[in-house]
């Protein structure tokens, strides 16, 4: 028995060890990413559901890995958000896509111009300088501040309270707008929405995956989406992959979603291609 014990231990060792080399290698690749040009983004469409029109995009970005091909953002975001490398990795996602939004929005002008939604991750969130670079972005790329879309989770907020306010007070001087990112997964305490100029909440994909089906979760997204109408708010619903989820939510009154269902995340030459052919699902 104890040799037993003794084998399996180290299987269980090996396989730690393994995971870890994984880890500290994929850390290694991430550090060199960047000037690599391994990072590419893909633009998830946003709809206004009274229309049926393309408003703007999400961008998203994938690493393609020299040798591991793609790697899911699931997997080297926390890596990334750990070792500070999300930092560059952020603004350099930020820059590029309003690069492109710049782009699209002078091949095909709108009114209101079509907008980028950027995640920014917690670490992000914390650097001082954070107002400082977006700023240099918007006027290296000559995107409006109403143009960008910032998407920042609550836990992001509730971890950098003190700061937070006169962060995002700058960003609604400069007219960049706050969404919300996985609303209702968070924090409970909704005190800070009237603290802090938000803009839109984005109903997280877990709460919109079930309505459709068996009604789980149908509560909770109409509170969601009545909470953000007596706010005055906009309200998002991600991950939308059914006609029944698109259904209920415009029972609510849900003013804009995204999802499956209208379109997977492009790369920017599908997304070229749909905005050409007028935005419209
Ligand atoms: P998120 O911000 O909640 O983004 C939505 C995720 O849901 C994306 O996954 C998107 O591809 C996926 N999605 C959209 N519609 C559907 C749908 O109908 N069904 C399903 N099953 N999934 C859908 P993705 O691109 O893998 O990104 C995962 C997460 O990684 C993002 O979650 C975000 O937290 C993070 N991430 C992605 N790009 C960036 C970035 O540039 N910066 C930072 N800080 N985080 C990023
Ligand atoms: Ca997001
Ligand atoms: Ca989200
Ligand atoms: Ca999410």
């Amino acid at each position: 028995a104890k040799a037993l014990g003794k084998a399996r231990y180290e299987l269980f060792d090996s396989t730690m060890y393994a995971q870890a080399t994984e880890l500290m290698q994929l850390e290694m690749d991430l550090r060199h990413a960047i000037e690599h040009q391994e990072f590419i983004i893909h633009y998830q469409p946003i709809i206004l559901l009274e229309t049926y029109k393309v408003i703007g995009f999400e961008a998203l970005v994938r690493w393609q890995h020299p040798q591991q091909g793609f790697v899911s953002p699931e997997k080297f975001i926390p890596i990334a958000e750990e070792t500070g490398l999300i930092v560059p990795i952020g603004y350099w996602v930020m820059r590029e896509a309003c690069r492109q939004l710049r782009a699209w929005q002078e091949q095909f002008p709108t009114n209101p111009p079509l907008t980028i939604s950027v995640n920014i991750s917690t670490k992000q969130f914390s650097q001082p300088d954070l107002i400082e670079q977006i700023h240099q972005i918007l006027q290296e790329t000559g995107v409006e501040g109403r143009s960008l879309k910032l998407e920042i989770t609550e836990s992001a907020i509730m971890e950098n309270t003190e700061s937070a306010t006169a962060m995002l007070l700058h960003l609604q001087q400069m007219n960049v707008q706050l969404h919300l990112d996985d609303f209702g997964t968070g924090y409970s305490s909704l005190s800070y929405l009237h603290r802090f100029p938000t803009n839109a909440l984005k109903i997280d994909r877990s709460f919109v995956m079930n309505i459709g089906v068996n009604g789980e979760n149908l509560e909770i997204v109409q509170a969601i989406i009545t909470l953000a109408h007596s706010l005055n708010i906009d309200v998002v619903a991600e991950g939308v992959e059914t006609v029944e989820q698109l259904a209920q939510l415009a029972v609510y009154k849900c003013k804009y979603a995204q999802g499956y269902f209208f379109s997977k995340p492009l790369n920017s030459k599908l997304a070229s291609t749909l905005i050409a052919s007028g935005l419209n699902f």
